[in-house]
């Protein structure tokens, strides 16, 4: 493809033709994850900011700087372009100056992983292949599913046998061949990546793919047009694996590339305390991972052992930024404050972020006289147990304009 220059290996810096590799680096093997590197000097002219003016609202306006081939089959299903929104009331309380959510619950299965299964899947038919597996906590299978179903793909999900209720429907209503695996999701991976080798399926792992990062920075690559002159001094998002923090980096640095942008927002990256490699990295001053198994609520981003720490350290220091690790409660708390405020639903990693914010800010990470945008990563609907936990429980009555009465005197103030 054209515009595509190669592919760089985040460990030896080699730079392979998008024919020479498929996955990772030949030469560092897993280590050696791939990124894809443009001519940015021949797209520039396609990402003008009249060029954008016209272009359709979903991810596939930023054509000219994704891997796909301008004349490739894309999914009907639309992708991106979420909202983003200012809620200065809850900042004021929050004690910053202004707050943004961006809503990519409201992708089409409910999560951020649309973004990266949209591309992903377009790339799968593009090269070929009939059938594409994943491996997942939960969200990446459901939006994998999704997009095969709407492409005609066949797809074969792993996901650990405990994964929430939603997730699991929406792989069944998708028609995806679901495997629910007895372990954990770092036994689930391993044996996708097994089973894709010796069945020749299209491997759709964030952590090995080097296009999926891609679908990715187009949240940051919206977010950055959406607050053309008016980028906050932070992002805060949900770590897990990492390819999340990495490619809302990238969209970032790209659209300051092309003048879209004047300045970069630092990257505040929140880990839960149960699920931490790579906040314990960060704080280290290094890229080692000390992996362990991985318990949080949370559980799109209950990863233990992540495969995208390299490229998520390394956004996030360049960002100049920070990162924090939050327990469960927390989250919990997070869900609760901003759908109560906001009419935002998050599921749990989709607010971690909102509650590593809130630490942030108490720690004086964050101060009072900034701004900041969070990536609501996830919809709340698709755990709801969790979100049954983060709330007070409803009231029963009799049919009875007395027991009303009752509850409006007792709640009238609140
Ligand atoms: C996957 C996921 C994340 C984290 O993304 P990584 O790439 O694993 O760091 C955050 N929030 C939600 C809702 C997710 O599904
Ligand atoms: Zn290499």
């Amino acid at each position: 493809m054209e515009k595509i220059v190669g592919l760089r290996c985040v460990e030896c810096q080699k730079l392979y033709r998008e024919d020479e590799v498929m996955y990772t680096c030949p030469a560092c093997g897993i280590a050696g994850i791939l990124d894809v590197e443009y001519d940015y000097d021949r797209q520039a002219k396609k990402l003008t900011r009249e060029a954008l003016g016209r272009a359709e609202h979903s991810l596939w306006r930023y054509l000219p700087i994704l891997p796909i081939k301008d004349d490739a089959r894309l999914p009907s299903l639309q992708c991106g372009w979420t909202p983003v929104m200012e809620f200065p009331q809850l900042a004021k309380r929050w004690g910053i100056a202004n707050l943004y959510l961006k809503d990519d619950g409201r992708l089409p299965t409910g999560s951020f992983k649309d973004r990266s299964s949209c591309v992903g899947t377009t790339k799968a038919v593009e090269l070929g292949y009939d059938t594409i597996t994943c491996s997942s906590t939960g969200n990446a299978a459901s939006s994998c599913a999704g997009f095969a179903a709407n492409l005609g793909l066949k797809a074969y999900i792993f996901v650990p046998a405990h994964a929430p209720e939603a997730k699991v429907a929406q792989l069944r209503i998708f028609k995806s061949n679901v495997l629910l695996v007895e372990g954990t999701y770092d036994e689930a991976y391993y044996l996708c990546q097994d089973a894709a080798q010796a069945f020749g399926w299209y491997n759709r792992n964030c952590a090995i793919n080097p296009y999926l990062i891609e679908g990715k920075k187009t949240s940051g690559l919206e977010a950055a047009e959406q607050l053309a002159g008016k980028i906050p001094d932070w992002v805060s998002v949900a770590v897990g694996d990492g390819c999340t923090v990495a490619g809302i980096w990238k969209g970032f640095v790209e659209m300051k590339r092309f003048g879209i942008i004047d300045k970069l927002p630092r990257l505040l990256g929140v880990q839960a305390k149960g699920a931490q490699p790579i906040f314990e990295a960060f704080v280290a001053g290094d890229e080692q991972l000390r992996p362990r198994r991985a318990e949080t609520l949370a559980d799109s981003i209950a990863v233990g052992q992540p495969r995208n720490q390299t490229k998520a350290l390394r956004a996030i220091r360049a960002s100049g930024g920070a990162m924090v690790a939050v327990e469960d409660q927390e989250i919990l708390s997070a869900m609760y404050e901003l759908a109560q405020h906001t009419g935002v639903f998050g599921e749990p990693a989709g607010v971690t972020g909102a509650a590593g914010l809130l630490r942030a800010i108490s720690d004086g990470i964050v101060k009072k006289n900034e701004t900041v945008l969070h990536i609501v990563s996830g919809n709340g609907l698709k755990d709801v147990r969790s979100a049954m936990k983060a709330c007070p429980e409803a009231r029963h009555i009799k049919v009875s304009l007395d027991e009303v009465r009752r509850v409006f005197e007792e709640t009238r103030a609140a």
